[in-house]
This record gives structure tokens, sequence and C-alpha cells, in this order.
């Protein structure tokens, strides 16, 4: 069995695979029409991706025998599910594998945000000691912080943040009253409306949901007026869950903070030049979508990968299949 990997891999994935008899082949520059030239040079069955885009393009000119495609990670938004599935091409994830890495990530904003540590080492590395302005923080005990997506990486950054003390309350609508109550948070309601109406209550606000045409943009001028002064906003989900001009807007008013993983429009190079107007603002804290970017997630990924790829290669099982063709 043929599987091509358009990423950087684990070397443990690559063993794995070649161990149980596949063909891997790998290239991390693989992307656009390169990609799927080579899918169908090397008549590849499986493709592993990370971040390179899979349009509908990629998908029809790659050969007849891609059977499986698998998004390394938990967000599927770069794999066009609909074009794969309309050639009955499984696109699937690795869910909750990550989980942990973008939890501790949201944590690490949801602190920095409080004690403002990039503007802080900022001045002492520009040459300034300013005891005075640093000084002022609020403190995370006893403060209050609403997660949007109580998934996989939603539920641990619930356990995380309760850790530090802090109040925590869900928004999502497929999560029962029950089961908020069984991760021991309340739920605020189930509507937009109860939404927007709870947003005044909370000290942080933390986004962790899919983009899907129901969530682009659901973080609007709206959502950040009904945020309380003062308050933090989270999203280390996808920019297009947030309209970024209101987001700018609302941040360069003084009314919030934002500590940001991801952008709209940003690149898809590893390294580039990028000046997005957003990262300019004060009261932005910015990290490079490195949420999912720790050794062990990317270990806990490959070897899922490697289980998926296995159970496929045996009986042609499919498991996480996300565009509903298994
Ligand atoms: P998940 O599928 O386990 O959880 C998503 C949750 O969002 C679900 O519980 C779902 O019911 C809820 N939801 C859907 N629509 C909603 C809405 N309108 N309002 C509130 N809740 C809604 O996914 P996950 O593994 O927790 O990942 C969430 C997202 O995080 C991914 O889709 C991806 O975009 C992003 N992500 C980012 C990084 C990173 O590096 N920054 C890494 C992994 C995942």
């Amino acid at each position: 069995m043929k599987v091509v990997i358009a990423d950087k891999a684990e070397q443990m994935l690559i063993d794995e695979l070649g161990a149980m008899g596949c063909s891997v082949h790998i290239d991390p520059s693989l992307d656009g029409d390169a990609l799927g030239a080579c899918l169908a040079e090397q008549d590849a069955s499986v493709l592993v991706v990370s971040s390179p885009k899979v349009p509908a393009g990629v998908i029809d000119s790659a050969g007849e025998g891609l059977r499986l495609i698998i998004r390394a990670g938990s967000g599927y938004d770069n794999i066009d599910g609909s074009a794969a599935a309309a050639k009955h091409i499984a696109v699937c994830n690795t869910p909750g594998m990550n989980a942990v890495a973008v939890a501790e990530l949201t944590i690490g904003h949801l602190i920095s945000l409080d004690r403002r540590l990039p503007d802080q080492n900022a001045a002492l590395k520009g040459g300034r000691w300013n005891n005075k302005e640093y000084s002022k923080a609020r403190g995370l005990k006893g403060s209050t912080m609403l997660v949007i997506g109580a998934g996989a990486i939603g539920q641990q950054v619930i356990q995380r943040a309760r850790a530090f003390g802090v109040e925590v309350c869900v928004y999502d609508p497929q999560m029962t009253r029950d089961e908020a109550e069984g991760l021991g948070v309340e739920r605020v309601g189930s509507t937009r409306d109860d939404l927007i109406a709870a947003l005044p209550r909370f000290d942080a606000v933390s986004m962790h949901v899919p983009v899907v045409e129901s969530t682009k943009g659901m973080c609007d001028a709206g959502f950040f007026r009904a945020m309380k002064d003062g308050a933090s906003f989270i999203n280390t989900s996808r920019g297009a869950i947030a309209d970024e001009p209101a987001l700018l807007d609302a941040v360069g008013s003084g009314r919030i903070r934002a500590g940001l993983d991801v952008y709209c429009d940003q690149p898809s190079e590893k390294d580039t030049a990028w000046s997005p107007a957003i990262a300019g603002v004060e009261g932005v804290f910015c990290t490079h979508h490195c949420g999912a970017s720790t050794d062990q997630a990317q270990l806990a990924v490959a070897e899922e990968v490697v289980r998926m790829v296995g159970l496929f290669k045996s009986d042609g099982t499919i498991v996480h299949c996300v565009n509903g063709i298994a």
C-alpha cells in the first residue's frame, strides 16, 4: 500500500508504516498542483497531511487508487471533504490527540493576558525596568471564564482552568446540562441569544469550536461589545471564527485584550514575512498557530495515524471519518 505524507513526520511514523509493509513517500514541500501530481504519480492509497490544503483540484488530480485522507490533527478545514466524498474517498482526523497541547497553550495565554508577560519581556529586552506598570494584574483565582466549544480541547481547558481556581462555564449547543454537570461546570444555554446574554459575566472567553458555516464570524462586533470591560478573548481554534476587524476595534479601543494563536489569512508557509494589523495592536498577544506543536502531541498524533493506517490496511476499516462516507 502506498502512503504519501505531505508534511514533515515523526521518524516513528515512517518506520512503523514501513514495518507494516507500506511504501512511504514523504515530501514536506508538497502543496497545490505538486501534491495532486505526486498522488497520481505514486498511485497513493493514503494521503497524510497536517497543514497543506487539499482542495477539490488536488483530489480530482489524484489517481483512482486514493481511498483515505488522514488529517494528522484535529481541525480538517484544509481538506475539501465534499469533493473527497464525491469520489468515495474518506477524510479522517485524529481527534483528541493534540487536545492537551492546545489546552496548555490556552492556559499560557490566560496567564499572559493577566500578567502581560509578552509586554514585560519586551520592555526589559528594550532596556526598560517598570515595576510600577507591571505590578498591576487581577489574578486568576475566583475569576470567571467561558469556554465556547466543550469538545476534546475545551474539556482539557476546563480541567486546567479549574485547577487555578477559575470559575468555568461552557457554551456548546451539543452539550446537555447533565454532561456539563458531569464536568463540574455550568452551561450558559444553547442559543446565540443565551451566549450574548451570558458574555458580560466573564473575565475570559476561550474559543474551541471547529470552523463550519455556523461558526464562521461568530465572534462579531455584537459578541465583542457584549464582553465585559477588561476581559480577555482567547482564540486557539481558527482565525475565521472571529471577525478580525471587529476584534481589532474591540482591542484597539482598550476594552478587551486578546491572546491569539490563529488568524484570518495566516500564511501557509512555515517561515515568511507577515505583519497583520491585529498583531500590531497593544493588548494583543500572539503565538504562531503552534497550539498542537509539542513533541508529546506530535507523537500521539503519529501513533494514531499508524493505528488508523494499520486498520485500513488489514481489512479496510476506517475510523474517525468526518466526511460521512464511513
Ligand atoms: P471537537 O470536535 O472535539 O470539539 C468541538 C466542540 O465544538 C464540540 O463539542 C461541538 O459541539 C462544539 N461546537 C460546534 N459548534 C459550536 C458552536 N456554534 N458553539 C459552541 N460550540 C460549538 O474539536 P477539538 O479537538 O476540541 O478542536 C476544536 C478546534 O480547535 C478544531 O476544530 C480546530 O479548528 C482547533 N484546533 C487548533 C489547534 C491549534 O494548533 N491552535 C490544534 C487543534 C485544533
